[in-house]
């Protein structure tokens, strides 16, 4: 008898514990435990195969009527085919590079099929269905009836472990439990009125009807939400008691003097987020703040201030950019912005002045001597560099503040190398372009507080979006040729971007098979900024940017466009975050179904930053009614960063956001989406401020303690703290 840290071995035998050592990392009884079922398979829910629908969730009790394995054209990997019958009607079964299910799946056999029906190639199809075989020799009415009226478990297995086997092992792994101590508070789990952590278990494996499993399912849903935000708000307390120096700003100092000098007004949303950080950073302990807004709202202003104002009181301020075409593009704008007030201790420099450098990995050693006696002195106020700045010899006279600039690109690691560097804890402001839904913010950035622009400043011009299809329209590719024509003729210029570098690369991926896309050829820069130099834009400037060239040359393309000695620039994503070129009015995507939709939405944000409309035109050869045109489509049809971000989460990446191990049994995220859950999400931060404030360490809890011990550890909360 026992409990769920008692040895699976003890419990199913040292054979049996291996294999599912093996297979899942599965060792203790707990970790059984919380291999949760996918789903369950219902007797009373026989499908017939003439009935399904596509879309629709079935279960069909079928026979084995031939099966295929076969290579994919032109890329590595296999399809695994297999025709079951009902004994009128047929349906294919689709497995991917799962040949070794031909050996369960044995012609003439038969079994419980469940899945979503799908349709490819006009035919109805079940992808990676789940089954259940009848062993052979079983009497079919009595295999069936031996779960009738009963929901059998569908767990992730392997071909040495299937599903009715793990299911067996949970039997016995139930019957070894003592009673369990629930380490949910009782007053949180009777006001939500959800089973006892015994019960959930149970319930959620075994469940007597699908209410209770439903029931099940919630309780330990919660509980994932509950331990995540209490790690986090205790993390967040923990900020909170750190020491450091605390920024006033002040009178008469260089932020006064730049906001009189600055040739436009802000924003209501840039001026109160402004005080949300000088609130801060007036604080004795550190800022720790992301900053998100939509592309173009704003965010270098709101940033460069926060800088000033560290300057002011006698500190440095650090900036961090993902790349050398933005750091770069950062010193260019602040140099403008601050005029004579950047140029602190030359000729021309205005009284209160300070300066600013540079600290890149690829600038020769002269200028990187240069920058690092500007910065250890404290010479240079500001320093903004890529993720040199990182590096050992960098030091800081009194580094005040952080900002990182597009977030997702930097780890906590990242941010820590760059902490230490400073005497105390320095603020912190992490600025983010890809807008995320608020739970998301509070589950991911959950030890930020977060501060939001929504507003674009005024007179910012709407860019229209149109998805253009090669393959139903060929002729409109010429027509997009045409408008850049005409926008360099109006005295504008253009953006061209590719998803490639060089033709050839095969890049795509290998499910692209499952969403109906070919694998044409991908346009790459450097095969089409030639071809367009010579064909349908000849006699235009016409440049290359990509990852591939020198930093040089990436600088000088990058100072030649926004100077308008280069009318279409040629690019991959390099230019996706940040780049700021006012003049630039139309962009032309090539291939933007390799795109997500939150890197497109970033990628047209680079137009109609001036004061003419945007153009952004999307090129595809994705077939109508895809899911890849189906993203583009949603593009073209708003302009809110949100909506799109919620958008690409819901289509790709939800599970990331809670970090790529989240269905391994180490993890303690399994069953936590964090968009479909956002109301729980939003009442476990609730509670979890309840418990914290009264016991802010948790020791009037102290089964609770252990548990967000255990999670704390977790590796998936590692992932979750990159960012
Ligand atoms: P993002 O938030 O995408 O980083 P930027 O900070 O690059 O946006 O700002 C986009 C452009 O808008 C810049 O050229 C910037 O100078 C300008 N800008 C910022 N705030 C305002 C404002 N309040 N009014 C007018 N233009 C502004
Ligand atoms: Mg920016």
């Amino acid at each position: 008898m026992g409990d769920l840290d008692n040895k699976l071995s003890n419990v199913v035998g040292d054979r049996t514990a291996k294999v599912l050592a093996d297979a899942f990392g599965i060792k203790s009884v707990g970790d059984l435990m919380r291999h949760y079922p996918r789903r369950y398979m219902v007797r009373g829910e026989l499908s017939d195969i003439a009935e399904l629908h596509e879309g629709d969730e079935v279960t069909i009790l079928a026979e084995v009527h031939s099966s295929a394995n076969r290579p994919i054209r032109g890329r590595k990997g296999s399809i695994l085919e297999v025709i079951v019958t009902d004994g009128r009607e047929k349906l294919a079964l689709t497995f991917f590079n799962q040949a070794w299910r031909e050996k369960e799946l044995k012609v003439g056999s038969q079994g419980l099929f469940a899945g979503k029906v799908g349709v490819f190639n006009k035919r109805k199809q079940l992808a990676h269905p789940d089954y259940q075989m009848i062993p052979d020799g079983a009497d079919v009415a009595n295999a069936i009836d031996g779960f009738a009226g009963k929901y059998l478990p569908v767990y992730s297995a392997t071909s040495k472990m299937p599903s009715w086997k793990i299911s067996q092992c949970v039997d016995m792994a139930i019957e070894s439990l003592d009673e369990l101590t629930d380490y949910l508070p009782e007053e949180i789990r009777s006001a939500h009125n959800y089973p006892t952590l015994q019960e959930a278990l149970v319930q959620l494996h075994k469940p007597a009807d699908l209410e209770h499993a439903d029931a099940a399912r919630e309780r330990l849903t919660f509980d994932e939400a509950f331990l995540l935000q209490l790690m986090l708000v205790m993390r967040r307390n923990e900020l909170k008691k750190l020491n450091t120096i605390s920024r006033k700003t002040i009178k008469g100092g260089l932020l006064e003097a730049f906001d009189a000098a600055l040739p436009f007004e802000l924003t209501g949303g840039q001026l109160s987020v402004i005080k949300e950080i000088e609130e801060d950073l007036a604080q004795a302990h550190p800022m720790h703040r992301l900053l998100q807004g939509e592309v173009g709202s704003g965010k270098t202003v709101v940033a460069l201030r926060a800088m000033l104002a560290v300057v002011d009181s006698g500190g440095q301020a650090a900036l961090l950019a993902p790349t050398e075409v933005l750091a770069a593009q950062h010193v260019r704008t602040f140099e403008k912005l601050l005029g004579p007030l950047a140029l602190g201790g030359t000729l021309g420099s205005a009284e209160k002045a300070t300066r600013l450098t540079l600290i890149t990995g690829s600038q020769s050693a002269p200028a990187r001597k240069e920058a690092l006696s500007l910065a250890a002195t404290g010479t240079a106020g500001i320093i903004i560099g890529t993720h040199a700045l990182l590096g050992e010899k960098v030091e800081f006279n009194d580094l005040g503040l952080i900002v990182v600039d597009e977030q997702h690109r930097f780890g906590v690691e990242q941010r820590d190398a760059l902490k230490v560097k400073a005497q105390k804890p320095p603020h912190l402001l992490v600025m983010t372009a890809t807008p995320i839904p608020r739970t998301v913010a509070m589950t991911v950035f959950g030890d930020l507080d977060v501060s939001t622009l929504r507003e674009l400043p005024l007179g910012r011009q709407p860019i229209t979006t149109h998805v253009v299809s090669v393959l139903e329209k060929p002729a409109f590719l010429a027509r997009a040729w045409e408008r850049i024509r005409e926008e360099v003729a109006a005295g504008h210029q253009a953006y061209v971007v590719a998803p490639r570098i060089e033709a050839g690369s095969d890049e795509s991926s290998d499910t692209d098979f499952l969403f109906g896309l070919e694998s044409p050829d991908i346009a790459s820069v450097m095969q089409l900024a030639p071809q367009l130099a010579t064909g349908p834009l000849s006699g235009l400037r016409v440049a290359e940017l990509h990852g591939r060239q020198s930093s040089e040359t990436k600088d000088a393309t990058m100072r030649a466009f926004a100077a308008g000695e280069i009318d279409v620039l040629v690019s991959t994503t390099v230019i996706e975050v940040g780049v700021d070129v006012a003049n630039a009015t139309v962009m032309v995507i090539m291939d933007a179904d390799r795109f997500g939709v939150s890197q497109l939405h970033q990628l047209r944000g680079r137009v109609g930053r001036g004061t003419s409309p945007g153009l952004c035109l999307l090129i595809t050869s994705a077939a109508a009614e895809t899911p890849a045109r189906a993203r583009l489509d949603a593009v073209a049809a708003t302009l809110d960063g949100f909506e799109l971000s919620r958008i690409d989460l819901e289509q790709r990446r939800e599970g990331d956001v809670l970090g790529s191990s989240q269905s391994g049994t180490q993890s303690h995220l399994r069953l936590l989406r964090v968009l479909r859950d956002e109301e729980l999400i939003e009442s476990a931060r609730a509670d979890a401020q309840g418990v914290i404030a009264a016991s802010d360490d948790l020791s009037s809890y102290p089964a609770l303690s252990a548990e967000v011990a255990l999670m704390a550890r977790d590796a998936a909360i590692d992932y979750l703290d990159k960012g």
